[in-house]
């Protein structure tokens, strides 16, 4: 096991050198893969570079005897095979094989290779498909993208394997994403993945997607974002066959399928299943093992996990809309509480006092030569009422009269509950000879007709007082108006009730 202290040193800035202590591919595989860009290649020279890597040469010996490929002759010869298989299988095999062989742990090492080889394996198969799918030519290149797009994970457990098992273990899936990686690391997968090929001098295209995938957008060319794209959500495809946290997989997933390459979820289902042996023959092929999943089955599930977290999120902002509009009627309640009377349901003395302020600083500044005016009202014997005819009925006659008052004063004047029987008006765009006839309009709208309630049939009167201030700028003039009009409705109740008294305060 490496020694902490000597890993805590390690310099990050320099990845290349970091890479150099990973064994680097067999020439042969590296020559296959170069050669393979090459479209001049003659299949003599590709046979010429199998044969330097015994172990690569009988494996294509095997694959072009597979039942994929062998048309019913034994092929024996090498260049034979080359032939049979392509110069893109090829490419793709001996990349594969290498990796294969190539890619070994320390046995103290405890990063999981087995994960990591279905991983890379379902990547592979799954961007390979996809760039078919969306008829991208690029096809072959994004099946060796694919094998490599974890390549960096490989070198990470390599180069810092204490820290690095403390990533795995923190990770939510088998294997950990760049995010989770940058919690404990100065630097994720895909920029090692990236420095490694580099250092291994694979072509320029497979560098750049290894390093690119996380965030296609940021890709230097066309040609690469698109085989960083298709890596990507191959990589879902991966993480979604592969891994336990396979709702939240499945998820992103879908939404990628749609909002990257426009598929449906019908040609997404479709798109996964028929994966599905391609992965299983390339896992027999490579030793991969590969525990094949039902995933018809799977994917049922996750659709089904994916309709429950959305009725779910739909059920949440409904409860939240739902509690969104009972504190607003609350809060509506509470405003309509503090500012309006509960048996008349007219504005109440607190409101009335605000209003009149408000009323007074505003004549101040509007200079009007209209006066503002406060009528006051206060019902005649109203004790008797009671007494005789109960509370109940007191009350409604209190709520008639609201209503009654309310009805012949205009709209932008002010009508409130001062208290108890009394009631009180801000008159507003009255003359001053006007006001009197205000409050006797009010004085009338009770008086001229009998109430009625539970067949009782009986008159009620009020007694008016009413003050105006033609300069609102007086000091006090909210209170001097309410003094003076209370003063007018003392003076009404003594001349006998049911009369009006005015005055002018300036
Ligand atoms: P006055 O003509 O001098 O005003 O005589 P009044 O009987 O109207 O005057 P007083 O102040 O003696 O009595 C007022 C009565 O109003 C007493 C009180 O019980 C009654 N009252 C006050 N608020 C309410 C209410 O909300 N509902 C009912 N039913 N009665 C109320
Ligand atoms: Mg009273
Ligand atoms: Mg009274």
């Amino acid at each position: 096991m490496m020694n902490p202290t000597i890993e805590f040193d390690l310099d990050f800035d320099n990845l290349a050198a970091l890479c150099e202590d990973i064994p680097t591919l067999p020439a042969a595989a590296m020559e296959l893969v170069r050669i393979c860009k090459d479209a001049d290649a003659s299949f003599d020279e590709l046979s010429r570079v199998v044969a330097l890597d015994p172990g690569l040469a009988s494996k294509i010996l095997r694959v072009a005897n597979s039942a994929s490929y062998n048309r019913g002759h034994d092929i024996t010869n090498l260049t034979r095979a080359c032939v049979v298989l392509g110069l893109k299988t090829l490419k793709v095999m001996g990349l594969s094989f290498s990796l294969r062989t190539q890619l070994q742990m320390a046995t103290d090492n405890q990063f999981n290779l087995d994960a990591f080889w279905e991983r890379c394996l379902v990547t592979s198969v799954a961007a390979r498909g996809l760039a078919r799918l969306v008829k991208c030519p690029l096809a072959e290149e994004a099946f060796c993208c694919g094998l490599l797009s974890h390549v960096g994970q490989y070198a990470l457990a390599n180069i810092t394997p204490e820290r690095y098992r403390q990533v795995v273990d923190e990770a939510i899936g088998i294997l950990p994403t760049a995010e989770e990686e940058r919690k404990h690391l100065p630097v994720d997968h895909h920029e090692v993945g990236g420095a490694l090929l580099k250092a291994w001098q694979m072509p320029e295209l497979f560098v750049a997607v290894t390093a690119h995938w996380k965030d296609p957008q940021l890709a230097p060319n066309h040609d690469v974002t698109k085989l960083a794209e298709i890596v990507r959500v191959a990589d879902m495809v991966s993480r979604f066959v592969c891994d336990p946290g396979k709702v939240y997989a499945a998820n992103v997933m879908f939404e990628h399928f749609e909002h990257v390459f426009g598929l449906s979820s019908d040609e997404t289902d479709g798109f996964v299943v028929s994966i599905e042996n391609e992965i299983a023959d390339m896992a027999s092929m490579l030793s991969v093992s590969y525990n094949q999943a039902d995933l018809d089955a799977l994917l049922d599930d996750a659709r089904q996990q994916v309709i429950d977290i959305s009725l779910s999120a739909v059920q949440d902002l409904e409860g939240a809309h739902a509690r969104e509009a009972e504190l607003t009627r609350e809060a509506e309640t509470l405003r309509r509480q503090a500012q309006f009377d509960a048996l008349t349901g007219i504005p109440n003395r607190r409101y009335f006092n605000q209003r009149l302020e408000k009323a007074i600083v505003a004549r101040r500044r509007e200079e009007s030569v209209k006066p503002l005016g406060v009528l006051m009202v206060d019902v005649d014997y109203f004790k008797s009422v009671n007494d005789i005819y109960g509370h109940l009925i007191g009350d409604k006659v209190l709520r008639e009269i609201a209503v009654r008052i309310g009805e012949t004063v205009r709209d932008t004047d002010l009508l409130a509950r001062y208290g108890g029987e009394e009631f009180v008006v801000i008159v507003h765009h009255v003359n001053g000879n006007q006001m009197e006839s205000v409050a006797e309009r009010v004085r009338q709208c009770v008086a001229e007709k009998p109430m009625t309630f539970d067949g009782h049939v009986f008159d009620v009167t009020v007694s008016v007082g009413i003050a105006y201030v033609h300069d609102a700028s007086v000091e006090n003039c909210g209170y001097l108006l309410l003094k003076l009009a209370d003063d007018c409705l003392y003076e009404a109740k003594s001349q006998g009730r049911n009369c009006v008294v005015c005055v002018a305060a300036n």
